[in-house]
């Protein structure tokens, strides 16, 4: 097995029914015990990787990499995706964060939004939280879905397990057009958070990433680790799995979803485009033009 593959595979999920989230440890390191400074030399050879390997699927504008985040706050989705994604050409890469909906969105069927907003060929496009939170957060705020306007007939006790098979047939059908999807869940603990949220608001210059209904979600936290274990159980496939990322150590975090990631490209086998014999012909005589000049 691939170093890569090593690091990442003991948190693929892609098989929901035995899956159960208390078999995850937040603060697992993988028996890797790093200082701050081998964990960025790791982190950086895994980086320029998935720059090679994204220069070529751009190269070959055939396939695409969708990238899903979802966690609770704090739990490091943007510093992750700043520091994985951080050698990858902005051309080729497309991060969408979606936030609670406008009233256009709110007009739409519930994966409107994220579905304009898919990678095209050759890209790498990254949802930073997803359609994920209409089974998640809205399922923990019933009042939410109140404001969906969806026909009351339609909003029955099978909801969720519907909204779940809607998801799964788009990660299905998505896949089957040459964009593959990885799904992860940065997996922190709730004393880790609380560590946090208290450095948000002890640090004057850390004050604006904490928002007073980040400590209100916080008191769900068992209904939002119920929907999570639900949502993933329903929806981890071998070609959509979920990642269950621990997320308590930084560092961590980052090797885990960095190597997810190089995995998800190889899988690709890509490759430049040929240049076929014609071409090559062509390119030579443009090459002795040039030398003539
Ligand atoms: P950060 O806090 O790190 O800036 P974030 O992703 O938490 O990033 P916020 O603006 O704080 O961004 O929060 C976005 C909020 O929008 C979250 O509470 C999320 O649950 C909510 N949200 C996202 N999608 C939906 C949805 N479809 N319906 C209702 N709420 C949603
Ligand atoms: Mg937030």
């Amino acid at each position: 097995m691939k170093d890569s593959a090593k690091i990442s595979r003991p948190y693929r999920v892609e098989k929901g029914d035995r899956f159960r989230l208390r078999d995850f440890d937040p603060d697992d390191t993988g028996g890797l015990d790093h200082d701050k400074k081998s964990a960025a030399t790791l982190l950086k050879t895994g980086v320029e990787r998935i720059t090679e390997l994204q220069d070529k699927l751009y190269a070959q504008d055939q396939r695409a990499l969708l990238l899903i985040f979802q966690a609770m706050d704090a739990a490091g989705k943007d510093g992750t995706i700043e520091h994985v994604m951080s050698g990858v050409n902005p051309q080729g890469c497309q991060v969408y964060s979606f936030k609670a909906p406008s009233s256009e969105e709110l007009d739409h069927d519930f994966l409107w939004r994220t579905t304009k907003a898919l990678p095209e060929r050759g890209r790498i496009g990254i949802f930073n939280r997803s359609y994920y939170e209409e089974v998640l957060v809205v399922r923990v705020h019933p009042e939410i879905l109140a404001r969906q306007r969806v026909p009351p007939e339609l909003v029955t006790k099978r909801i969720w397990k519907e909204r779940f098979e809607d998801i799964a047939a788009l990660e299905r059908y998505v896949t089957r057009n040459g964009i593959a999807v990885v799904k992860f869940f940065l997996h922190v603990s709730k004393k880790e958070q609380k560590k946090r949220f208290l450095e948000r608001l002890d640090q004057p210059e850390k004050n604006w990433k904490f928002a007073i209904a980040d400590a209100e979600e916080r008191k769900h936290w068992d209904s939002y680790m119920a929907a999570y274990e639900d949502a993933i159980r329903a929806t981890a496939t071998p070609w959509a799995p979920w990642y269950v990322v621990p997320a308590d150590n930084k560092w961590f975090t980052r090797l885990v979803v960095g190597a997810a990631v190089i995995e998800a490209l190889e899988d690709m086998n890509l490759a430049y485009p040929k240049v076929d014999e014609a071409k090559k012909v062509e390119l030579e005589k443009t090459r002795k033009a040039l030398l003539a000049e």
